[in-house]
């Protein structure tokens, strides 16, 4: 089948496909032949503490290398496969990789945390848990050294279910985020039940901060509630220093975007890392919408 699901050449991977059709059953079969035939790449994003500047972790990131298509962003072919139980063969394949990366990253001497995205079905997978561990138990890397991140929407898919899953993951030592917050519709009451440990302010507030003063006190706002519920905070989309120099005087903890890296091929990331060099405090202290 495989050389006959090659022939897709035209297909449009869409969020919106049926999953029962025969254009989503013949992505679902490249899918199959991609993992078999080594075709994702793991990329990585790294995370710095925005006060000093230095990484301390990284956010693992599918991409689908494709023998005719070049790379695919996660966004072409995930959102899809998310409404298919094939996504815990993805997060299975990238849960193994960001795991053999943090081994790889603590023998070159970096103490990484590394970030993985979940998705509702795999929040649905009571057996989830027993598997990260059996994962990570071989490696000796320690739980709290995988975060997992998950959307709003994704716990109110069903909550109930989502909570018991959390719960085992995070008395097991493993850190969970909430990922993309708010842009889901979950309730601050759901909110003070999870056992979060951290919260990442979606990209869309983080790079329209600078302009829109509504978007810096959305930003400002969730960086409060976060440390006022005992959560350390992440902001995603940094793309300039300014951005940086902003959030830094708002008390955000981490960061994550363009300004500081793209997200790379697994092996460039240590090399990337060694050579990294924090701008000078006085880069990061231009004016701003809200000094
Ligand atoms: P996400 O989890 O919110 O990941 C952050 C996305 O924002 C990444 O896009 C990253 O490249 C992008 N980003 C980070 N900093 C900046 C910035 O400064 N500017 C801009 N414009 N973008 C920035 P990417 O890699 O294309 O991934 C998109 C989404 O695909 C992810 O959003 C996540 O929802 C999903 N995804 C990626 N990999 C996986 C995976 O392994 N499993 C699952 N379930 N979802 C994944
Ligand atoms: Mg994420
Ligand atoms: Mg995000
Ligand atoms: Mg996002």
């Amino acid at each position: 089948y495989a050389s006959k699901s090659r022939q897709c050449g035209s297909l449009i991977y869409h969020a919106q496909l049926d999953p029962g059709s025969q254009v989503s059953l013949s992505l679902l079969s490249d899918l199959r032949h991609a993992i078999k035939h080594e075709e994702l790449r793991l990329y990585l994003q790294p995370k710095i503490d925005l006060q000093w500047g230095r990484v301390v972790g990284a956010e693992a990131l599918v991409r689908w290398q494709h023998p005719t298509r070049g790379l695919v962003p996660p966004m072409q072919f995930i959102p899809f496969v998310e409404q298919t139980s094939f996504i815990r063969k993805i997060t299975a394949w990238v849960l193994e990789r960001a795991a053999q990366f943090a081994r790889e990253a603590r023998d070159a001497g970096l103490n990484l945390r590394l970030s993985v995205n979940l998705s509702t079905r795999d929040l649905m997978d009571q057996d989830l848990p027993g598997k990260i561990e059996a994962l990570l138990a071989p490696l000796q890397v320690p739980p709290a050294s995988l975060c997992l991140e998950i959307t709003e929407s994704a716990i109110m898919d069903d909550p109930a279910r989502a909570l018991s899953t959390l719960e085992h993951l995070h008395a097991m030592g493993f850190k969970l985020s909430i990922d993309d917050f708010g842009t889901g519709y979950s309730s601050l009451a759901y909110l003070k039940r999870l056992p979060v440990d951290e919260l990442k302010i979606d990209k869309s507030f983080v790079m329209a901060m600078e302009r829109d003063l509504d978007d810096a006190r959305i930003v400002r706002s969730t960086i409060e509630l976060a440390h006022n519920l005992g959560l350390s905070v992440v902001a995603e989309g940094v793309e300039t220093a300014k951005a940086w120099g902003l959030l830094s005087r708002l008390g955000c903890d981490e960061g994550q975007g363009y300004f500081i890296a793209k997200p790379m091929p697994q092996d460039e990331f240590i090399l990337w890392a060694r050579n990294w060099q924090p701008p000078e405090a006085e880069a990061l202290m231009a004016e701003s919408v809200m000094a």
